[in-house]
């Protein structure tokens, strides 16, 4: 931590005394409970519910909805993510989002980062919340948002964050608990630990996904592709992809990768609740991986005694793949163009289309020996 950044912290008393007790709670009186009096399948159910609505709240609504505006939603589920968001007790979306963006811009600053994993794991992953930085960015206005403020839903949930997400944290699990005549049971499991459990996964974002993981597409900053953290946050690990193309409503781009809050956003579509939904061109990303890849092998490439031949040898490699795609991808959108004009049955689709995929099959070959090249340095 550089000198500037410890003389203008101060301790944030609430939340200092907050975040200590709910995890004293947590790792004390939970087990304590459960060695005492056991616990009931309901308490679990309802924990795991809730967690996982309030942790996909954030992912698909503060995050990728109106962090990134990677999609556009209808009013209810803006109102349902707002909700979850207030259960999640992580601010209202308006002052998440401004850090958030904030994050993005000067990610990895000493300073200027609200949560720099520059300044090591403790400080990214709670410490920020702990200590405040006079940095500048607390500013009322919020002026890093002034989209969001157009959104009628954003500015209530604003207004009323606090007493709406003290009482759902209190009232949800007090009400269920007397439902199930399991009120302290019910408050300490889908209350204290949901709360606290849900809280750190959110965190290991900012820190272990800044820490722990791959980087194939940048190493501009220190954000990794994890898929364990992918797993734990309903999609939210793959953050050097994020980093790099962050208006894409997807963080782990194939179909199968573990992204669940993409799944909800795409199916949602479907239906017509989510729309606009932003996609990053496939182009883009290959050049990208290819890019980095290129980065990673020139630097261990440096100290051979043949490294100028080798580098000759990769950068031909790289713009030979690199004009493959644009070719590729031109390829494509003609051959889709035709498609929309109802050319399906012609003589000019068909050309078209065997085009592409020729040009497709040369990419990949090429593909194919670039990575092998690469991967012998990077
Ligand atoms: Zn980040
Ligand atoms: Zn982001």
């Amino acid at each position: 931590m550089t000198d500037s950044t410890q003389k203008h912290a101060q301790p944030i008393w609430a939340n200092i005394i907050f975040f200590g007790l709910s995890f004293l709670a947590a790792i004390t009186l939970v087990p304590w409970y459960g060695i005492q009096y056991g616990f009931h399948f309901s308490s679990w159910a309802w924990g795991i519910g809730l967690w996982l609505f309030s942790s996909t709240s954030i992912s698909m609504g503060y995050h990728r909805l109106w962090s990134h505006r990677a999609y556009e939603a209808h009013p209810v589920l803006r109102v349902i993510l707002a909700i979850g968001g207030c259960l999640a007790l992580q601010n209202s979306a308006l002052h998440w989002s401004s850090d958030h963006r904030i994050h993005h811009k000067h990610v990895d600053h000493d300073e200027k980062d609200p949560y720099s994993a520059s300044l090591g794991f403790w400080h990214s992953h709670i410490g920020w919340l702990l200590m405040r930085r006079d940095n500048g960015r607390y500013n009322e206005q919020y002026d890093r948002c002034k989209d969001l403020q157009r959104d009628p839903i954003v500015m209530l949930q604003h207004k009323y964050y606090w007493p709406l997400s003290i009482g759902l944290n209190i009232l949800v699990p007090a009400v269920l608990g007397m439902a199930y005549g399991i009120f302290w049971e019910m408050m300490l499991v889908a209350g204290v630990l949901r709360l606290v459990w849900s809280h750190h996964l959110t965190f290991f974002i900012n820190s272990l996904a800044h820490m722990w993981g791959s980087r194939p597409y940048t190493e501009e900053n220190s954000a990794r592709d994890n898929i364990v953290l992918a797993v734990l946050t309903g999609g939210e690990g793959y953050h050097n992809y994020h980093h790099k193309f962050q208006y894409d409503y997807r963080n782990g781009i194939r179909w199968w990768h573990f992204d669940p809050s993409k799944w909800w956003i795409k199916a949602l579509s479907w239906v017509g609740i989510t729309s606009n939904l932003k996609k990053v061109p496939v182009e883009k990303i290959e050049k990208a991986k290819a890019e980095t890849l290129l980065l990673k092998a020139k630097d261990r490439v440096a100290h051979l005694p043949n490294a100028e031949e080798v580098m000759q040898m990769l950068h031909d490699e790289y713009e030979k793949l690199v004009q493959h795609l644009a070719e590729v991808y031109e390829a494509q959108k003609q051959w889709l163009e035709a498609k929309k004009c109802k050319l399906k049955e012609s003589y000019e689709h068909s050309a078209l289309m065997e085009n592409y995929q020729q040009l497709r099959k040369r990419f990949e070959q090429q593909k194919a020996s670039w990575m092998t090249l690469a991967k012998q340095y990077a």
